[in-house]
């Protein structure tokens, strides 16, 4: 009797559960039997804006030389990111997202009976990594619900404890931690544990912990950024990590030879420059996310005050206006995967999709 090969593979990787992106245009196009382009994408926190076109224009020039593999190193990059953030470059590593350092950071620290630390309500790929390593996830309990327990997620550390993720502004709820916080955390944590400090929104938040001098002051920590968020880079995959020079040699050892391919080498270089389009960026976000606030205020309804490119609100049952939304074109995320089943996420957009999608809310809600 043959075995299915499932039977052979590691078993806790059998039983993983999959990573659940955002629902793609094409599909609920081609699902729904919509136009394309009539659908609006408001589920995976991406930049309604675009790209820089600065970037747009470096990218289209770099397409003719794909032929050669990319700077394994991705140097200049990693160069300008040191100069950017005022650390050396041996403290810089580029990655396919900043998923993939999330990746890393396991590859390098976990396996059977190490530990990984979250909060609640965190983001999917901690811990499908600490699976994917046969590692142990211990998930902590927020404090007043939506914001990430410093303390208690300090006391949860245990001799097995190798990382330790906190999301700042927070995914899926979007809070945030203030720089006494951490500072009291970093003051506090042992030595044998890996701080991720993961900076996917910081861009849209009105205040900015300083989090690169834990780095500089050589504790065990990395800044996770990306350029899939503020910087609208999300299909080309890049981001970056600020760390300590033991941990960046760790994590070059544990990637693959050339993880960032070369568009996005060059698409990140330019983007990172055109501070005009960041700035547009970030305000389209301040200006709608005042309008989600004051329309679900106005409305009565429960929603988490955002410091993101996005907002939680509590829209009763989350996987039916989710449904909903998306015949009409809207595509939301459910939460029930988050263990928030009265809950959707919003990305925020341009003014035209935020009034089309309050609309379509308003419809499905009776408001
Ligand atoms: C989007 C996101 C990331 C990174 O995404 P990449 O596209 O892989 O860079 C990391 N952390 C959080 C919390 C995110 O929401």
């Amino acid at each position: 009797m043959c075995q299915d090969i499932s039977f052979y593979a590691n078993s806790f990787v059998q039983s993983l559960v999959a990573y659940r992106p955002g629902k793609p245009i094409a599909e609920t196009a081609r699902e729904l039997g919509l136009n394309p382009e009539q659908i609006i994408k408001l589920a995976s926190n991406e930049n309604s804006l675009g790209a820089s076109p600065k970037a747009i224009e470096a990218m289209q020039r770099a397409v003719g030389g794909v032929h050669l593999y990319p700077d394994g190193a991705s140097y200049a990059l990693r160069k300008r990111l040191a100069e950017f953030h005022a650390v050396e470059m041996e403290q810089t590593v580029a990655a396919a997202g900043s998923s993939e350092l999330i990746e890393l950071l396991g590859h390098a620290f976990l396996s059977e009976g190490k530990e990984v630390i979250a909060a609640q309500y965190s983001f999917a790929m901690y811990s499908i990594v600490a699976r994917l390593l046969n590692a142990r996830y211990v998930e902590v309990p927020n404090r007043a619900r939506w914001i990430h327990d410093l303390e208690a997620m300090l006391a949860a550390i245990t001799p097995q404890t190798r990382l330790v993720f906190i999301t700042n502004p927070t995914n899926p709820v979007g809070s945030m931690v203030g720089q006494q916080e951490l500072d009291d955390f970093m003051n506090h944590v042992p030595s044998h544990v890996v701080v991720a400090i993961d900076e996917a929104y910081i861009d849209f938040a009105a205040e900015q912990p300083d989090t690169i001098k834990y780095v500089r002051e050589g504790r065990n920590v990395i800044v996770l950024r990306t350029f899939s968020k503020a910087y609208g880079l999300a299909g080309v995959r890049v981001g970056y990590g600020i760390t300590t020079p033991a941990i960046a040699e760790l994590l070059h050892k544990a990637r693959s030879p050339f993880n960032v391919n070369l568009v996005a080498q060059v698409g990140a270089l330019a983007a990172l420059e055109d501070r005009e389009h960041l700035a547009a960026s970030v305000h389209m976000v301040e200006v709608g996310r005042r309008l989600y606030e004051e329309t679900f205020a106005a409305w009565g309804m429960e929603y988490v005050p955002s410091h993101t490119n996005f907002i939680l609100v509590n829209v009763g049952c989350g996987r039916e206006i989710y449904q909903r939304a998306l015949e009409q074109g809207v595509i939301t995320r459910p939460m029930d995967a988050y263990g928030l089943p009265q809950y959707i996420r919003i990305t925020i957009g341009t003014e035209k999709e935020n009034t089309r999608c309050l609309e379509v809310l308003g419809m499905l809600l009776g408001k």
